[in-house]
């Protein structure tokens, strides 16, 4: 905490940069990250990759053992914290930004990572396979980013909100509606909030993954299985078949997005918010499915 203050003071005792709304850019070293969903999969890479940038990372998600064993691989309770948080309780999400707050002294880059996949065709999608699934992506990130923004305003030191959202956010693919039209709804906050947060400082933006990124848990719990079928290929033949889609002929994994998202909170786009960048290998400026 004092490394941190150190920074604090050299990066943010600015008034000027204060009076502008335009706090500077931080190194990574001196933030702290929360990553919902990081104990597996595409949040897992993003909470290595940003502990690896020197950021101080609390591992946020419903399966503590997870986030656990990944705070562990981090370095322990200097360098990480896990906590377990269901992103559809208020009250849970209110505490894990309280042991952040505690642990580290604070946050102030926050990842709405954490996710399910429901991909149905339209006539087998019930009313609680909607719900479900906007409870926990359009409505999970929602209270993420409210709590996230409370205290990121309330410090005064600026901030980053990323959500990571999916191609499918912007292009229709077959036999998903429920999930597709909750990363249509987390795409429209980050832009939301991006208007609403600038003046604090706090830039909004958000990373579109191809729709099939293998490494991750929705992939192996049947997303895979489904795409599979929907494409008629093998499955364990589905990452050459999308990367031989792609404009670049490569599989976009885990590792990708979170080198996304490290560029989106690196600082060297500090005057970026509201975007969204594609990390698909070309796939959406194709239009390929
Ligand atoms: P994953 O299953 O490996 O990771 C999701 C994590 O979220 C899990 O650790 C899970 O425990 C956690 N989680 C689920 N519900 C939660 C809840 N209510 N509260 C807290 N944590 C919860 O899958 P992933 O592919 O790494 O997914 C991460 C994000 O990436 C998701 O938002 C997903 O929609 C998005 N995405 C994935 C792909 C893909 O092909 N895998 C493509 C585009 C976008």
């Amino acid at each position: 905490i004092e490394e941190r203050e150190k920074f604090r003071i050299e990066y943010w005792s600015l008034e000027e940069a204060k009076l502008r709304r335009m706090p500077q850019p931080r190194p990574l070293a001196a933030r702290v990250a929360l990553v919902t969903g990081a104990g597996s999969g595409i949040g897992r890479a993003i909470a290595r990759r940003l502990a690896a940038e020197g950021a101080c990372v609390v591992v946020a998600d419903r399966d503590g053992t997870g986030a656990a064993a990944v705070a562990e691989e981090l370095g322990g309770p200097d360098r990480a914290v896990a906590v377990t948080v269901d992103v559809t309780s208020e009250e849970q999400i209110t505490e894990a930004f309280g042991t952040a707050a505690l642990a580290f002294g604070g946050v102030d880059l926050v990842v709405n990572n954490a996710g399910i996949s429901i991909s149905k065709p339209l006539l087998e999608t019930t009313a609680e396979d909607w719900d479900r699934q906007h409870d926990i992506m359009a409505r999970g990130s929602f209270l993420v980013s409210r709590e996230a923004a409370r205290l990121m305003i309330e410090q005064g030191l600026g901030g980053d909100i990323v959500y990571i959202a999916s191609k499918n956010a912007v292009f229709a693919g077959p036999n998903n509606i429920a999930y597709s039209a909750t990363k249509a709804d987390q795409a429209h906050q980050v832009r939301l909030l991006a208007a609403e947060l600038g003046e604090h400082g706090i830039r909004v933006n958000g990373v579109n993954p191809d729709g099939v990124v293998r490494g991750s848990g929705i992939f192996a719990a049947g997303w895979g299985a489904q795409r599979a079928a929907v494409y008629g290929v093998a499955e364990e033949e589905l990452g050459e078949f999308y990367a031989r889609r792609t404009l670049l002929k490569r599989e976009v994994l885990p590792e990708h997005v979170a080198n996304a998202v490290l560029a989106l909170t690196g600082g060297d786009l500090s005057h970026t918010t509201g975007l969204h960048i594609p990390v698909d290998a070309g796939v959406a400026a194709a239009f390929l499915r």
